[in-house]
């Protein structure tokens, strides 16, 4: 049973009382094998890699949230890349976004290009520099938006139409977003993809990644991945991402109201440079955030005046409420220095061409009261 709204899809969708006691939070189902009547005379469930109801009641949750007709889940969001990168075939080409998640670059150019599929970064909020990049041999474009750390907008609705002029999956990972802000499919996507570690999830207690699909067959050849390779999460961390998602919509809604009292108090604040975050009507792609977002997310990044490694330490070693740590999109506020944790597998030079400079400050902005958040980065700046 779906519902018009998220709110109510957070908490209801795909989510059935327990047939066998009325239980109304889905069960925990900690069993790695099911019972069988006869050989093949089974209730659904054989095997715990392939099926769990635990799973089942998240996977028909997130794909309800993203507005898609079948959600996989998987046990990292670096499982559900892997999964989704194995749909292809020696030779296949991938476009894909230039300011990406580190693991995906990592995976991509580490792992997969020695299997000899080809990938090409290119900056995707230059439409014309996407058409170029596209091939006859381009079967997959992987879109990223927000963008980390520069939370830089791609457009979806123009990158799916490039990939589906040359008849390419078009994937994007919504892992910054949340399905509370944007709904890619809403915008032609063929695959969603998030790390749930972040947003969905929301409380730094759990890896999991997910793909919701649309179409049956592309949701068959995932599923028998899934299943193949063997990335699937277990019941208890189904059982804590769904309850995680219940609050999604509240926790969304004070992200972002906080992230927007951050980011114009840091733009008003004499030792910052610039600040990074796409609710500013300055920002260069303002308009497609407001076109495909519903508001504009609690991730900010800045950097010092004095563009130095040094101050962004002392910075970073100041701050108290702001912990430092790898991640985003969990209750509490976290703060993190992208050139040396998050992207330091990319390699500089091609860091630094990328616009990521080395002082470059990312936050995860919280669910806190604002004037404690405000206070913490106010005694922090003055140590600079
Ligand atoms: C964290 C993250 C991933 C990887 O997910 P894990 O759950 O850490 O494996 C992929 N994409 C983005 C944008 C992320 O932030």
């Amino acid at each position: 049973m779906r519902y018009k709204n998220i709110e109510t899809n957070v908490l209801h969708a795909g989510i059935e009382p327990d047939p066998t006691t009325g239980a109304i939070m889905t069960p925990i189902f900690q069993t790695s094998t099911y019972v069988q009547a006869a050989p093949g005379d089974h209730k659904g469930y054989e095997y715990g890699r392939t099926q769990n109801p635990t799973r089942d009641a998240l996977q028909n949750n997130l794909a309800a949230l993203e507005g898609m007709n079948y959600g996989l889940c998987f046990s990292t969001g670096m499982g559900a890349v892997d999964a989704c990168i194995k749909l292809l075939n020696p030779g296949d080409e991938v476009v894909s976004t230039n300011d990406l998640y580190g693991g995906s670059y990592r995976i991509f150019t580490k792992i997969f290009a020695n299997y000899g599929i080809v990938f090409k970064f290119v900056d995707m909020s230059d439409i014309a520099a996407v058409e170029a990049a596209v091939t006859p041999k381009t079967k997959m474009v992987w879109v990223e938006t927000p963008t980390n750390p520069l939370l830089r907008i791609i457009d979806i609705e123009a990158m799916c139409k490039i990939g589906h002029s040359v008849g390419a999956t078009v994937v994007v990972d919504n892992t910054f977003a949340s399905p509370y802000l944007q709904n890619p499919a809403d915008f032609g996507a063929d695959v969603v993809m998030h790390s749930a570690t972040k947003y969905i999830n929301g409380h730094s207690d759990v890896v999991m990644g997910v793909l919701c699909v649309n179409d049956e067959v592309l949701k068959d050849r995932l599923a028998f991945i899934q299943n193949s390779c063997g990335a699937t999460p277990g019941p208890m961390d189904s059982f804590l991402v769904l309850r995680g998602i219940k609050t999604l919509h509240i926790r969304m809604q004070r992200h972002c109201e906080n992230g927007k009292v951050i980011a114009n108090y840091l733009a008003n604040h004499p030792k910052v440079g610039e600040v990074y975050w796409p609710g500013f009507e300055s920002h260069k792609n303002h308009e497609v955030a407001k076109k495909q977002m519903k508001d504009f997310g609690g991730m900010i990044s800045f950097t010092l005046k004095s563009d130095s490694v040094d101050s962004a330490l002392t910075f970073l070693k100041s701050t108290k409420l702001f912990a430092l740590a790898e991640s985003l999109g969990g209750v509490e506020s976290l703060v993190g220095h992208p050139t040396t944790m998050t992207h330091a597998s990319i390699p500089k030079a091609e860091r630094e061409a990328n616009g990521l400079k080395d002082s470059l400050i990312r936050l995860s902005v919280g669910i806190e009261h604002i004037d404690d958040l405000i206070a913490d980065l106010d005694t922090a700046l003055s140590h600079v």
